[in-house]
């Protein structure tokens, strides 16, 4: 994945994730692999590497290189890890989470990002991804349970399919909280399947819509 964008994709991992606290190696590395420039549109590649949200159509944003950072880092992904990722968008984090884990599975509720995500998986050579269009608050039974869950909108509580979901010893991280303003908060499944809770540091994300998140129209 070497490209022209290499140098100012080190220097934001140095400048805007390393110097931020940022510390897990494997992290660093997913960062400095990811062509985050083929996640945006074209007239927006030479942002591609600021430490901002931005626009990726439908009303919807790829979060901040920091946040992806460390909500990955929380999420603590190892090579064998099944992973399911709730809101795909642009796939920049699911290609993140690619490069960590043994396999992938991302919904996304809209069709046309998930249309666009796809080819992005292809073209980088991530054959571990699933994406799937779904409203991902009722999980995926399919494939489940995973080692790690990670949910990239903003939820006023933790959808409890997700919990059911997830392995004993298995990781969940969250944005909960308001539908304008979120911590990040970290669920751990006990490996007698008791739930632990922790809350970390407060984020913006656009709401997850959907049977167990916020309702259309709801504030
Ligand atoms: N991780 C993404 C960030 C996407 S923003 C990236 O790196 O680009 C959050 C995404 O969650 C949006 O695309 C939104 O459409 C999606 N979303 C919201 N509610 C959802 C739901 N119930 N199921 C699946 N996706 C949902």
């Amino acid at each position: 994945m070497s490209d022209q964008y290499l140098g100012v994709r080190e220097r934001m991992v140095r400048e805007l994730i390393a110097a931020r606290g940022v510390r897990d190696e494997r992290v660093l590395a997913a960062l400095r692999t990811v062509p985050r420039h083929l996640f945006v549109k074209d007239s927006l590649r030479n942002q591609a590497y600021g430490d901002r949200a931005l626009p990726i159509g439908e009303a919807q944003t790829i979060s901040q290189p920091y946040i992806v950072a460390r909500m990955t880092e929380l999420l603590e992904v190892g090579p064998e890890h099944s992973v399911l990722e709730i809101g795909t968008g642009s796939g920049y984090q699911t290609a993140v989470l690619a490069l960590l884990a043994r396999r992938v599975y991302s919904l996304e509720r809209i069709a046309e990002l998930a249309r666009e995500a796809i080819p992005r998986m292809r073209q980088l050579g991530l054959d571990n991804v699933k994406i799937q269009v779904f409203d991902g608050t009722v999980g995926w039974s399919e494939w489940a349970p995973y080692d790690r869950i990670l949910v990239t909108a903003g939820a006023p509580k933790v959808p409890e399919p997700l919990l059911d979901q997830l392995v004993a010893g298995g990781v969940l991280v969250v944005p909960e909280g308001q539908r304008n303003a979120q911590k990040l908060v970290v669920y751990r499944k006990t490996a007698r399947g008791g739930i632990r809770r922790s809350e970390g540091e407060e984020v913006v994300f656009v709401p997850l819509l959907g049977r167990h998140g916020w309702k259309e129209g709801q504030r």
